[in-house]
């Protein structure tokens, strides 16, 4: 591809040893261009069709002035020393936040991901030509459903809730789940037909003495509303109806996160940003459409910038370890290996559970150094249990999906054997079902190699997502790995009964082995045992246990007392 065809990449950055290092990331997938200061930036994106923005974070909020950045994905950058960076660059409006010293994986990562985000959005194809998007801007209005536009309404409400101080708002912000299949799948006239039906039922809902509402984006709409005058509710099953009224044959899920405005001062664009933030919390859940936000979602973040402040300290001074879990075969009550599932004991917080870190790490990158401490740590305890004992158990290693995008991932692994002198089959792999999905074209030939090489690959939580079972005959795994938890939310044990026995068949079928995990009941046991499993882990066995506490557990089960 010659340069000119190349998507525009400008970077921001007064420290030119900075724009530097991110002109080397992307030199070969971008056509750089460079700005020192935001007067330049505003220059480059006034005149020039720029792609993607990548700024220091001192420059976001200037930046974001600029109206024809609007369309534009942005990014912060910042020191990772700076520890209020990631919520400043929220707070400013940025979509995505990358730290220095730069990580080439996770920057390239990250980009990748808000580009094809943005790409997303843009086949959204409801989204007119910028040109007409810009004349609608001065008019107001958004010509598709006749409702006000992002701009009008930030205007509008932010005057609407200084001259009624005291009136209590909300701000809703409604999304569709499933949007853009929606449009793939039937023409682009159904599409406008539903935003246009949404509109009307808006427009009724929401009486326009006392309340906005707008289609701020694509299917993205917003409210404001006083409090007294909305029951949310109300609201949700009133659109369900309306949507199903339209006889389209495929669920149109509205999700709405609202955001209780009790600091009418805060600029509009923040209320929705907090409304969009509690409706993260509820999209694509089926059972709650709604939630609010609250202090505690703030919480959460800041319990995440400590997480991400204290990552690199807890990998240098040791805080992380692993636990060992496990797994028995029922048939001869042996332990017949066992998973490997980390721990970070924080000097201040304490035990942080993995359900609060992992999920972090799995947005910054960091999840790829911890899942090699991991890995290192599982071969050093298998040489040094061989050396003890003369035997080898083979031991699981979750290996999260970021870990694909590495491309010396193999290298790594098999540059571990070597050094503890093990082999493959001694290291399983567990890959999470929803990684299949992800990128599998990719993914499925990493797997064969695994397997070519004598690495077993679990796949886990199978049974969790969407699990093509047809994709499973085109790309055998060795283990299905398949959690209770999923099974004892099917309420009727008839259906539970019926999916599991489906599994165990069809893992037969294929020549698979089949683990259940978080088995924590005799009865569970029983009633898999009924239905032929064999090899078991869960807490009625063992929890997950402190590598010495492992180790005893072993001997004791060959030498039952
Ligand atoms: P997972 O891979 O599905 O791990 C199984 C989880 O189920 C573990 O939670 C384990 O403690 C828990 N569990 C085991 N038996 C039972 C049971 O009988 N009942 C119940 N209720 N739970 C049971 P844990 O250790 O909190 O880990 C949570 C998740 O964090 C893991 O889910 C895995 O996805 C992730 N994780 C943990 N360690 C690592 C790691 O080193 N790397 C990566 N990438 N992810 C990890
Ligand atoms: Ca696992
Ligand atoms: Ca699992």
């Amino acid at each position: 591809m010659g340069k000119s065809e190349l998507l525009k990449l400008l970077v921001v950055d007064e420290v030119a040893e900075n724009r530097t290092a991110i002109k080397k990331i992307f030199q070969n997938d971008y056509q750089i261009i460079e700005a020192e200061n935001e007067q330049r930036a505003a220059e480059i994106i006034n005149v020039d069709k720029i792609d993607v923005v990548l700024a220091d974070l001192k420059f976001i909020t200037h930046l974001k002035e600029n109206r024809n950045i609007s369309a534009i994905p942005l990014i912060a950058m910042a020191d990772a020393s700076d520890p209020e960076a990631g919520a400043a660059a929220i707070d400013s409006g940025a979509f995505e936040f990358i730290t220095r010293p730069y990580n080439r994986i996770v920057v390239n990562y990250r980009v990748h991901n808000v580009m094809k985000h943005y790409e997303d959005a843009r086949s959204v194809k409801i989204i007119r030509e910028e040109q007409i998007n810009e004349l609608h801007k001065y008019i107001e209005i958004d010509s598709l459903t006749g409702l006000i536009n992002r701009e009008t309404f930030y205007k509008r409400a932010a005057a609407l809730m200084q001259s009624n101080p005291d009136t209590k708002y909300y701000i809703i912000y409604l999304d569709i789940s499933c949007f853009k299949a929606i449009n793939d799948l039937f023409h682009i006239e159904t599409g406008n037909l539903i935003l246009r039906t949404a509109a009307n039922y808006f427009r009724t809902a929401i009486p326009s003495q006392s309340g906005l509402c707008s289609r701020i984006e694509a299917d993205h709409f917003v409210i404001c509303i006083p409090q007294e005058k909305v029951n949310i509710e109300r609201l949700i099953i009133g659109l369900d109806s309306t949507m199903q009224a339209l006889g389209i044959g495929h669920n149109i899920l509205f999700y709405a996160g609202i955001y209780p405005v009790n600091n009418p001062a805060l600029p509009v664009d923040q209320m929705c940003d907090r409304a969009n933030m509690a409706l993260r919390k509820v999209k694509g859940n089926y059972m709650n459409r709604y939630s609010y936000y609250d202090a505690g979602m703030r919480e959460l973040m800041l319990q995440d910038q400590m997480i991400v402040r204290d990552m690199e300290t807890a990998l240098q001074e040791d805080q992380f370890a692993i636990f060992l879990q496990p797994v028995y075969n029922i048939k001869n009550d042996t332990i017949v290996s066992a998973e490997a599932l980390v721990r970070w004991f924080h000097p201040v917080n304490g035990m942080i559970s993995p359900g609060k870190f992992i999920p972090v790490f799995e947005r910054n990158g960091f999840i790829v150094k911890v899942d090699r401490f991991v890995w290192e740590e599982v071969c050093k305890f298998i040489k040094k249990q061989r050396d003890e004992t003369g035997e080898v158990i083979p031991i699981s290693v979750n290996v999260s999906r970021l870990n694909f995008y590495n491309l010396d991932l193999l290298e790594f692994l098999l540059g571990l054997l070597e050094k503890y002198e093990l082999e493959p089959w001694m290291l399983k792999l567990e890959i999470t079902e929803s990684a299949y999905m992800d990128n599998s074209h990719q993914l499925m030939s990493i797997i064969r190699v695994f397997r070519e090489e004598g690495f077993p690959v679990l796949m886990d939580d199978f049974g969790s997502g969407y699990s093509s079972l047809n994709m499973l005959k085109n790309l055998p795994v060795d283990v299905l790995k398949v959690d209770m938890a999923f099974v004892r939310e099917l309420e009727e044990s008839e259906r539970a009964y019926m999916i599991l026995k489906f599994i165990m068949n069809l893992a037969r079928d294929l020549g698979m082995d089949v683990i259940v995990e978080g088995v924590e009941t005799k009865k569970q046991l029983d009633y898999l045992a009924n239905l032929g499993a064999d090899k078991i882990q869960g807490y009625y066995f063992s929890k997950p246990l402190p590598v010495p506490d492992f180790k005893k557990l072993v001997e004791d089960s060959k030498n039952p007392a």
